[in-house]
């Protein structure tokens, strides 16, 4: 393809017009057209909406365990023999001195994720009431929760108290949702959805490459995002979790290479360019040396790593954004918040993760607030 049909890729995405299945099926499996220049033209769509700005999103993993659900990717399943270390839910004030860190941290959006099917009425309005003393200390930073499946009412809750978003994964297709998980539905799943977009939340919802599926399924999410209107698109790539349902086994099966990695953030892009494209968990681990590419579909990522799992540190992530050209939605400037890192203890030492194994997060890094109060240091 000559340079003409990448321009005017560019150009029909970013006047929103949707991009044909065909195609859409090219930029992730063909190589007739080049990573590259697809690249570049993800970039145009990119800067149209969002400039060289990346979101800097930071999860608190609020509660750690006790779910009943049986989602096979997740270690805090049910059914989950990973040995990961269970806790209720963490103390107001820890979520409190979690969201400062985050703030602090340059974070432009504070995600709360909790465990569990769904919010009781007792819970929901608890969370309501954290999610305003956070917003009334720190007006500029967003507010994400991801508290499992919620109708109208208690997203109507969550909305009154300041909450501005809630995330909730399709994770993958109808057609591969069963194979993932047994209880609860892709429609279970679509009325969440629904229900945060009633009560008037902006929605995050993305999926997780890498669990089984096909080339399909992975447009059928993007399709069906982009038909929801949908303003944040966490990109993950499976994380093999030792234990977890899906455990080793399709980490091995499915070779997921940095290509077929960016091309799937590509078509993200492309489907939806007015939307938050996050390259998220798995991304140290499958993209490697060719993280900083990512960069050009994607506008946004994690720092500090994911609800079980280690991401790279700090100052690489920071270092990366930089050497890039971008820079961060933030109220401290991007060199502050380097020089913070550089000179911090743990500052000069990236966790690189074999391909083989992640790292799993210790209790200090899960909680690290609760380690103040624990009594054997
Ligand atoms: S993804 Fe959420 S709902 Fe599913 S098992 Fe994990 S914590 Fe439970």
């Amino acid at each position: 393809m000559d340079q003409a049909f990448y321009n005017q890729l560019a150009m029909r995405s970013i006047a929103d017009e949707t991009l044909p299945r065909d195609r859409a099926w090219d930029i992730l499996i063909s190589d007739t057209l080049k990573l590259l220049p697809l690249l570049n033209a993800a970039f145009e769509v990119r800067r149209a909406f969002f400039g060289h700005e990346v979101l800097i999103h930071i999860l608190n993993n609020a509660q750690n365990g006790y779910c009943p659900e049986d989602c096979r990717y997740c270690a805090q399943a049910k059914t989950s023999h990973a040995s990961i270390e269970e806790y209720p839910l963490k103390s107001d004030e820890e979520i409190l001195a979690e969201a400062k860190e985050s703030y602090e941290k340059g974070a432009s959006c504070y995600c709360m994720v909790f465990a569990g099917r769904g919010p009781s009425q007792k819970r929901t309005e608890h969370l309501a009431r954290l999610i305003r003393r956070i917003k009334s200390q720190y007006p500029s930073l967003e507010i994400c929760v991801s508290a499992g499946l919620l109708d109208e009412e208690k997203a109507y809750v969550l909305k009154e108290a300041g909450l501005d978003r809630l995330n909730h994964n399709l994770n993958t297709s109808a057609r591969h949702y069963p194979k993932i998980c047994t209880t609860h539905t892709y429609e279970d799943r679509l009325h969440t959805l629904k229900a945060a977009r009633q009560a008037g939340l902006s929605i995050c919802s993305g999926l997780i490459v890498g669990m089984g599926e096909t080339a399909e399924d992975i447009l059928e999410v993007a399709y069906t995002l982009r038909e929801m209107n949908v303003e944040s698109i966490p990109v993950n790539f499976y994380m093999p979790i030792a234990g977890s349902g899906l455990g080793m086994g399709e980490f091995r099966r499915l070779h997921l290479s940095p290509e077929y990695c960016l091309r799937v953030l590509c078509v993200f892009r492309f489907l939806n360019p007015k939307a938050e494209i996050r390259m998220a968990a798995g991304r140290e681990l499958y993209l490697r040396d060719m993280q900083v590419m990512g960069l050009y579909p994607a506008n946004s990522l994690f720092l500090d790593g994911y609800l079980n799992a280690r991401g790279e540190a700090r100052r690489r992530t920071l270092q990366m954004i930089q050497d890039a050209g971008f820079t961060i939605r933030s109220e401290y400037p991007l060199d502050e918040l380097l020089d913070k890192e550089i000179s911090s203890p743990e500052g000069g030492s990236p966790c690189r993760q074999p391909a083989s194994q992640v790292p799993l997060k210790g209790w200090q890094e899960l909680r690290p607030s609760a380690s103040l109060l624990d009594p054997r240091r």
